[in-house]
């Protein structure tokens, strides 16, 4: 007979699992971990039975619901909002248990991907909360989100460094939320010696890209397969803008595809340095303009270039909830300001790796856009991450990238 949820998940009170202390959570506020979900917020705890403060931050709990039903391990973090991520285990997390975290996540990968080049680790949805990796070839760059993933930090290192083909490791810890959870920033290396730049190769494209400089991880693996896609909507000579290009990924896959002129804006004059390169690597040419976005659109327009395909994939406006109303109102002027540029017949790639906002959201931006530039826009297809950025189905926050290919013609008569 198949055990139903509430029999398989049974809390053993054996071994080193019953000395580990227990958080218990209030009335009702079981349900979303019962849906699968792994964040537990703060004022779901039972602070009178379970005191958060008794916990340092990275501790290890059993999670009870207010019947003693268990619901797994943890780490805590009590002076965070998300006071609690459940780790969908019952065994203490040692080096084993994340080298078989990891190997599961690689047997896939190695499945989908011809070249170890892609995102190893993609947090909730592979099973570690707060864990980022990305591979580049021998060597993987690392990033922790959370207390508890740091506490657990020679660990992790120990069994990365274990995995055949990895043996070096950029910790590259100096991202946004590292405050949020009261952690330090810093950038160490472990392994064999981490040199600046890393190449990555992606669709038979090379690139070289730097990692301890560079943003977040140092390549954008989420995007691959809308720069796949991409491709199809090349046509010879097409004239291609790529607004916050970063090192080029998206202009140089639109030069092999035939386009004829291709132009990389981006605020970094490192990062459009290494575009040139990388176009240059490939057998392309492209040029390049360093500025801010908004202003270099906007002397474009007064430069009255014309555009065939414009790309526009800025960093996250919306890096909380409250930022939403303002960052609409920017997506909305940047791809008016790109709208503006292009030529009857055009298209738009608009992106958004903003998890505060929906891809309903971002296309309302560009319906705007459209209107207010009275121009006849249509969303062709819609891409978001790629396979390597897995989404966890019970949580909602793990699925965060956008990218509406979009035609942009002149207003219907
Ligand atoms: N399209 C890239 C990723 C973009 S990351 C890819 O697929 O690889 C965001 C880029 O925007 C970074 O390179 C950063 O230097 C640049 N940037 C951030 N703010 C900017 C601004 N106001 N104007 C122009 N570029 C900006």
């Amino acid at each position: 007979m198949r055990a139903t949820i509430a029999e398989a998940v049974v809390m053993p009170n054996t071994g080193n699992v019953a000395q580990l202390p227990t958080l218990r959570l209030k009335r009702n506020e079981d349900r979303r971990l019962l849906a699968g979900h792994l964040w537990v917020f703060s004022n779901e705890v039972d602070a009178a039975q379970t005191p958060l403060g008794r916990f340092a931050p990275g501790d290890l709990v059993r999670v009870l619901a207010h019947n003693d039903r268990g619901l797994g391990l943890a780490y805590v973090n009590p002076g965070s909002l998300i006071c609690a991520r459940l780790l969908e285990t019952w065994t203490i997390p040692d080096t084993a248990w994340f080298a078989a975290r990891f190997r599961r996540a690689l047997e896939w990968r190695e499945r989908l991907y011809e070249a170890p080049y892609y995102r190893l680790i993609h947090g909730e949805a592979d099973g570690l909360p707060g864990l980022v990796v990305d591979r580049f070839g021998a060597t993987c760059v690392v990033q922790i989100g959370t207390a508890g993933m740091e506490a657990q930090r020679q660990r992790i290192e120990e069994a990365l460094l274990g995995v055949s083909g990895i043996d070096s490791i950029l910790l590259k810890n100096d991202g946004g939320g590292r405050e949020l959870e009261g952690l330090p920033a810093y950038v160490e290396a472990a392994g064999a010696p981490v040199a600046e730049l890393a190449s990555v190769v992606e669709d038979g494209l090379r690139y070289s890209t730097q990692l301890r400089d560079g943003q977040k991880t140092g390549w954008y693996f989420d995007q691959s397969a809308n720069r796949r896609t991409l491709r199809k909507y090349i046509r010879p000579g097409m004239r291609v803008l790529d607004v916050f290009s970063y090192v080029g990924a998206w202009g140089v896959s639109a030069a092999r595809a035939g386009a004829g002129d291709v132009l990389c804006v981006d605020s970094s004059a490192r990062a459009l340095e290494l575009a040139v390169e990388n176009a240059k690597r490939n057998g392309f040419a492209l040029r390049t303009r360093k500025g801010d976005a908004f202003e270099v659109l906007d002397q474009l327009a007064a430069e009255r270039e014309k555009f065939d395909l414009i790309i526009v994939d800025p960093p996250a406006f919306a890096k909380r909830r409250k930022d939403l109303p303002k960052a609409q109102a920017a997506y909305r002027r940047l791809n008016q300001a790109a709208i503006r540029l292009l030529d009857a017949g055009g298209l738009l790639v608009s992106c958004s790796c903003s998890h505060h906002l929906s891809a309903d959201q971002l296309q309302e931006a560009i319906a705007k856009a459209a209107r207010a530039s009275a121009r006849h826009l249509q969303i062709l297809e819609t891409g978001g991450q790629g396979p390597d950025h897995p989404v966890h189905p019970a949580i909602p926050e793990t699925r965060y990238l956008k990218a509406h290919f979009c035609r942009v013609d002149e207003a219907l008569p």
